[in-house]
């Protein structure tokens, strides 16, 4: 099948907001294609060459794509930022200057273009890239390079078409459950395997598979306790938000790895662990959070952070920073995969597996070099939170976790059954959207960044809330001023709009409403607490908790 196939049913996509249309554009597309075919085109329609499990990654970046298209047309940067500005994305930006300048009938095929990122993942360095991205544009059309780079910086091809909507079709061209293709997709973590099952009919005997990471369930956030009673009618758990890195430690034998957030392999950040974690039986999955801790006293975040820049670990930081693994959920034990057990049943496998302590030790006592589960209460009374968060809070902690007991476990998803509870005065996920020349000693840096909120869960728009510069490192200011160079879609001299990537959680002290910003509301007196390198754009707080927040501020 050729590529052009595929960006065609993409555009047909693009120009229908009905699921139901979506859906069936993708079904037809699916019942023309080989086997081979297939697999690469539901990968394609989900947004990534390569399987969300795989360990791969095409490490292209914005600055290169530029570059290669700059070549080929002769453009200017001006021109193509204006341009990425204009169409908000490199892919149409591209489509348009290519126009004219390089094929006009199209030669390759779905696999061939699958070679191409191959070739692309396995070229190390920018140097090597550019030149295989410039060639490869060449041979392709301009509707087809949109797609080669959209695929290519990855995650999204901005046609209204999300992973969801293909086990949709996949499900509705076979005639399937759409919860059997979900399943079987989650567990995989490759839609491509998923759909050639489809056909096949053989979603049943799909498990879980050890050393694939799945897809972390994640927590929607909420300020005021009473907005548990919305999902959750009885007792509910109440857990330390612990402020570290989220893990999934998976074990077979005498193997284990760690995934971070990010589904990367970080374990040789963490050589401590592989002890204490080798000593708990069996085949498992675990989710939790890797601490730095010493006696028994939890240290900041900002500990952890010289780790997640080395891929070996020194005897010194080993020393100067010991961490633990706070285990809060089991996913997988021995043969079972336990998703769909409620959590207050995967709390009781999981507290007889990780019991590092004496019956006599405090649970909430950190010991470094361990594994213990994550401090847990059942509560009864939503006015018991405000002093759980304080206690929560003097530990050390983050603030607090709210569970349904009855929850299953969802990869992925953000939903009620996990609430993580932001006090008044909380913090806020944001995404830099501009980055401006700095004063003082930090004159030539890009060091005042200003940030943004999406608009919805479902509306990726992006609203500025404010501006902010102190909080970083100079090493961090240094690595950022980097980045937003390469990655500025539009230069206006000091202030440069740049491709909204970089997430930063924030501090403040009030939130208030504000013509000054596209949203409505301003912070007061915002601080940058961190760089979330884990997270991604499309991870941010919405406009909603900002309304929230602004009500109790
Ligand atoms: P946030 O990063 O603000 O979206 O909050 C969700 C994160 O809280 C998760 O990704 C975990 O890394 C972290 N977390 C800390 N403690 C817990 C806990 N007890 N249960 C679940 N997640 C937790």
């Amino acid at each position: 099948m050729l590529f052009v196939e595929f960006a065609r049913v993409c555009e047909q996509v693009a120009a229908t907001t009905k699921k139901l249309e979506k859906a069936a554009l993708l079904k037809a597309f699916f019942a023309e294609l080989s086997d081979d075919d297939l697999v690469i085109a539901a990968r394609f329609f989900a947004g990534t060459p390569f399987p969300l499990a795989d360990q791969r990654v095409l490490n292209v970046g914005g600055a290169v794509v530029r570059d290669a298209v700059l070549q080929l047309t002769g453009a200017s940067h001006e021109e193509w930022g204006q341009l990425v500005v204009t169409h908000g994305e490199a892919g149409r930006a591209a489509q348009q200057l290519l126009l004219g300048r390089v094929a006009t009938s199209s030669s390759l095929t779905l696999s061939e273009v699958m070679a191409v990122y191959e070739a692309l993942e396995a070229a190390r360095g920018p140097s090597k890239k550019m030149p295989l991205i410039a060639t490869t544009l060449e041979r392709l059309t301009p509707l087809e390079a949109a797609y080669l780079i959209k695929l290519m910086l990855g995650g999204d091809l901005r046609i209204g078409l999300q992973e969801g909507l293909v086990e949709d079709a996949l499900a509705r061209a076979w005639d399937l459950p759409v919860a059997a293709v979900q399943r079987a997709n989650m567990l995989l973590g490759d839609i491509g395997e998923t759909a050639l099952r489809a056909r096949y009919r053989r979603l049943d005997d799909v498990t879980m598979r050890l050393f694939h990471p799945l897809k972390f369930m994640l927590a929607s956030p909420i300020v005021d306790p009473q907005e548990i009673r919305k999902g959750i009618a009885g007792p509910f758990f109440v857990e330390d938000k612990y402020d570290g890195i989220r893990a999934q430690a998976h074990k077979q034998g005498d193997r284990i790895v760690l995934y971070s957030r990010t589904l990367d392999d970080v374990t040789s950040r963490f050589p401590e662990l592989f002890g204490p974690l080798l000593n708990l039986p069996g085949e498992w999955v675990l989710d939790g959070e890797v601490l730095a801790a010493r006696d028994g006293r939890i240290l900041p975040f900002k500990a952890l952070q010289p780790r997640l820049g080395r891929k070996e670990v020194g005897a010194e930081l080993l020393a100067s920073t010991p961490v633990v693994f706070v285990a809060y959920d089991i996913l997988y034990q021995d043969g079972e995969v336990l998703l769909d057990h409620p959590l207050y049943m995967r709390r009781v496998r999981l507290e007889d597996l990780v019991r590092p302590y004496g019956a006599d030790q405090p649970i909430d006592g950190i010991v470094s070099g361990t594994v213990m589960p994550s401090l847990q209460l059942l509560v009864r009374h939503v006015d018991r939170i405000e002093r759980l968060f304080d206690q929560a809070r003097a530990r050390g902690n983050e603030g607090l976790m709210v569970k349904d007991p009855d929850s299953r476990y969802k990869p992925g998803r953000r939903g009620r059954e996990w609430l993580k509870v932001k006090k008044a005065l909380g913090t806020l996920d944001v995404v830099v959207t501009a980055a401006e020349v700095g004063n003082g000693a930090r004159r030539r840096f890009l060091s005042d960044y200003t940030f943004a909120v999406r608009r919805s869960a479902d509306d990726p728009e992006l609203l500025n809330i404010g501006k902010a510069y102190s909080g970083l490192t100079d090493v961090e200011v240094q690595e950022l001023t980097d980045w937003f160079m390469a990655h500025t879609i539009r230069d206006f001299g000091r202030v440069k709009l740049v491709e909204p990537e970089i997430v930063f959680e924030v501090a403040f002290d009030s939130v208030q409403p504000s013509p000054r910003h596209k949203s409505g509301y301003a912070l007061r007196f915002p601080r940058i607490v961190r760089w979330r390198k884990d997270k991604l754009p499309h991870e941010i707080d919405t406009l909603d908790t900002v309304r929230q927040l602004a009500e109790t501020t």
